[in-house]
């Protein structure tokens, strides 16, 4: 082993866990941090503490006489929890979270220092966010933009700061963030879906979307992937043969937690519980070294939220544990990547779960009209679907016969399947009262409450109903939840506000009973979404075959993924649904492709300087030693030192011949980068696509045959073997 790797290894090695002690029951201090509803009735006067219920629950406006008292109570909570500054918390394009610390400590005129944060200061800031991405909005007009509390989210306080989650908009009031639009799409959504649930239950108010994330990550011990330049730099190894032992034992997935792996896990669930972050399950992944997360689900806007937060804390506390966390979609080749399932359901403000079947006829067609219409929704936007989770991480994960195709179709399993076989058969027009006995206690009132596909469901299905709930899981694990979130929920608005109207015309135009309207319009539905259902094996061949017969897209680069989001159709979409504007879906088509082409760009400089200054080097040092053995063997045996010196003289030539393709290809794609950066942004997206990143597979196969070939001593790069089986 070289000396730095043997370096790093002994490092990690010797790392010892840290005991961290949770011994506290998880009630006692959950969201002991936030500003939740019993801090807020402990500290906010009550008429105060109702505005701001009701801003929660209906969207109501707080006045600045109620934000003052607001900020009061946040401030005098914070300060009796130690904080001393806050800030807007916001999500930016960029993916991330961004804050701006501001002390509470404010001079007045002449010279007193006190306490500062009123109404003003809560509602809104203006922060200098001139760097983060725009899309070109705000060079159109104000070059500033400007952050509003977002009330449904509540404030928390993170280290010694308050946090106030917020929107980020321009001047103009277009969207800069992610939580815009998805706050848009849950509005429409919950009038959208009220108005359909009042077919069923005319108590309902309002509907929300639920969301329940699986965040898959993977942990290396810090100082093994410091001492690796490519996963420091673009989060994962772009080269690095397989270890010969990797996932396929199987001995990993559901096996004991490492104890330092177990101590940061357990920090890390304590500092999520104190945040509100209902954590609940933990447990290995399929890969080595890989772990998964997942909390009880919530109100979509604060799961998102809370996906964020979490990605933020899990990078502090792994650094005190001497840990680094990878987020990355495929760090590793030969092992799987990582996925963030986004399970999601609707749920009234009466405490039923709209896509969970119930114990009466009634319950079951409520149940079918909100799952007909998601499976329909999704058959008509597949593309777009597809669209929100692409990026350039999820581009090497997708379609690699480990995660998802990027062909979207939808698995309900064997049952629900007959259901809505039977349901196609429904008479057109006005049923008989036999047909309708018929429905309601043969197909209707026979699906059970708890589904047998529920455990032996189609883990190769991008898009699965699981019970009680969607499943989602084609989105990436770096991704920010509210992308597909705001996708999906402005689909399945869309698709429930046509419903009604069709159903509405039935009864009115044709004379049709409701629960008749309902059938003939299911069934309809369920004719035309019938390609996007797949029960089979979605990572087979067959299927790829077969979805090209069904027309159904499969784009497989996020360059031609993300297509569909400028499509006239789409823009009409979401203007119609109030969820985006032209301008803000063009600026962030530009801030996505941008992003993409950068990630890109970035990994192939990487991979470029490694392989000349790690690769190259390392393999001529060892070639050399193999010449002056070849020489030594010469001198000693003079003519007859051939035979003995042939095996050396391949590896030679071996050597040779992979230094060569490396040293070429690198040459040939800094050219092309040089090409492609002269291009307009769509252009140099194309180049980078098909004309770069294709230098990533031949290059990183020459270098980890060299892997194989070099002396082990010699080779400076710490290997896969040793990132991913520390212990
Ligand atoms: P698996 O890994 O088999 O998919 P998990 O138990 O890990 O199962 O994940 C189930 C996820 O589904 C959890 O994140 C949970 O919060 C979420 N979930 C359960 N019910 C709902 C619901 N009604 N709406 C949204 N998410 C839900
Ligand atoms: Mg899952």
């Amino acid at each position: 082993m070289s000396t730095i790797r043997y370096k790093s290894v002994m490092q990690a090695r010797s790392q010892k866990a840290i005991p961290f002690k949770d011994d506290e029951k998880k009630s006692t201090y959950f969201g002991s941090n936030v500003f939740n509803t019993s801090a807020m009735r402990q500290f906010l006067p009550s008429e105060g503490f109702q505005a701001v219920e009701e801003a929660i629950s209906k969207g109501s406006k707080i006045d600045r006489k109620i934000a003052d008292s607001t900020a009061a109570a946040m401030k005098q909570w914070a300060i009796s929890k130690n904080a001393t500054h806050y800030t807007h918390w916001f999500q930016p394009l960029t993916g991330t979270t961004a804050e701006k610390h501001d002390a509470f400590f404010d001079l007045t005129l002449d010279g007193l220092a006190i306490e500062q944060f009123d109404g003003g200061q809560l509602v809104q800031q203006e922060p200098d966010a001139s760097s983060f991405p725009h899309g070109g909005i705000r060079n159109t007009f104000e070059a500033r933009g400007y952050t509003a509390w977002d009330p449904t989210s509540p404030a928390f306080i993170l280290g010694s700061t308050l946090c106030i989650p917020t929107v980020f908009v321009s001047y103009t009031g277009e969207a800069l963030d992610n939580k815009t639009p998805l706050l848009r799409a849950l509005n429409t959504l919950d009038e959208a879906a009220t108005q359909v649930a009042l077919y069923f239950d005319k108590s309902v108010k309002k509907v929300t979307a639920t969301l329940g994330w699986e965040q898959e990550y993977f942990l290396l011990d810090a100082s093994l992937a410091a001492s690796r330049p490519d996963i420091s730099q673009t989060g994962r190894a772009l080269l690095g043969h397989a270890s010969a032992k990797g996932q396929q034992l199987d001995d990993h997935y559901f096996g004991s937690i490492p104890s330092r792996v177990f101590q940061f896990m357990r920090e890390l669930e304590y500092e999520s519980i104190r945040l509100g972050i209902p954590v609940k399950t933990r447990h290995n992944e399929v890969a080595p070294n890989q772990f998964e997360l997942a909390p009880v689900f919530e109100e979509a806007n604060l799961a998102v939220d809370h996906n964020s937060l979490l990605m933020d804390i899990m990078e502090k506390v792994a650094e005190k544990h001497h840990l680094k966390v990878l987020f990355h979609e495929k760090p590793f080749a030969g092992v799987n990547g990582s996925g963030k399932h986004n399970n999601w359901s609707l749920a009234t403000d009466t405490g039923t779960n709209l896509l969970s079947p119930g114990s009466t006829p009634t319950k079951n067609l409520q149940f079918l009209t909100f799952f007909v219409n998601t499976i329909k929704a999704v058959h008509d936007h597949e593309e777009l679907l597809r669209a929100s989770v692409a990026s350039a991480g999820n581009d090497y994960r997708l379609g690699s016969s480990e995660a998802p195709p990027s062909i979207i179709s939808i698995f309900i399993g064997k049952q629900l399947t007959q259901v809505l076989d039977e349901l196609e058969k429904v008479t057109t027009g006005k049923l008989s009262p036999q047909e309708k006995t018929d429905l309601k206690l043969n197909v209707v009132g026979k699906i059970p409450e708890i589904l047998q596909d529920n455990t032996d469901r189609n883990r190769t299905s991008p898009f699965a109903f699981t019970g009680n709930k969607f499943e989602f899981r084609a989105v990436g694990s770096t991704a920010n939840c509210a992308k597909p979130m705001t996708v999906l929920n402005t689909i399945v608005a869309n698709q429930l506000i046509q419903f009604k109207n069709e159903v509405d015309k039935l009864i009115d135009k044709k004379g049709l009973k409701k629960d008749e309207a309902i059938f003939n319009t299911l069934r309809e539905y369920i004719k035309a979404s019938k390609k996007i259902r797949f029960e089979g094996d979605g990572y087979s061949e067959a299927w790829i075959r077969e979805a090209a017969k069904r027309k159904l897209s499969n784009n497989r680069t996020t360059l031609d993924a993300i297509k569909i989001q400028i499509d006239p159709k789409t823009i009409k979409l979401y203007e119609k649904m109030g969820v985006m504007n032209a301008t803000e879906i063009n600026a962030r088509q530009e801030i996505e492709l941008e992003e993409y082409v950068k990630r890109v760009q970035i990994e192939s400089r990487v991979l470029g300087d490694i392989a000349r200054n790690h690769v190259i080097p390392t393999a001529i040092r060892y070639q050399n030693i193999l010449i002056k053995n070849v020489k030594g063997l010469q001198d000693i045996y003079g003519k007859e030192f051939k035979p003995l010196a042939a095996e050396q003289m391949k590896l030679i030539e071996s050597i040779s011949n992979h230094l060569s393709a490396i040293n070429s290809d690198i040459t040939a794609m800094i050219e092309t980068r040089k090409e492609a950066n002269q291009l307009d942004l769509n252009n140099r997206a194309k180049l980078y696509t098909h004309k770069v990143k294709p230098y990533f597979e031949t290059l990183r196969y020459h270098c980890d045959k060299l892997e194989l070939l070099v002396e082990d001593k010699l080779w400076p790069l710490t290997k896969s073997r040793e990132l991913l089986f520390f212990r």
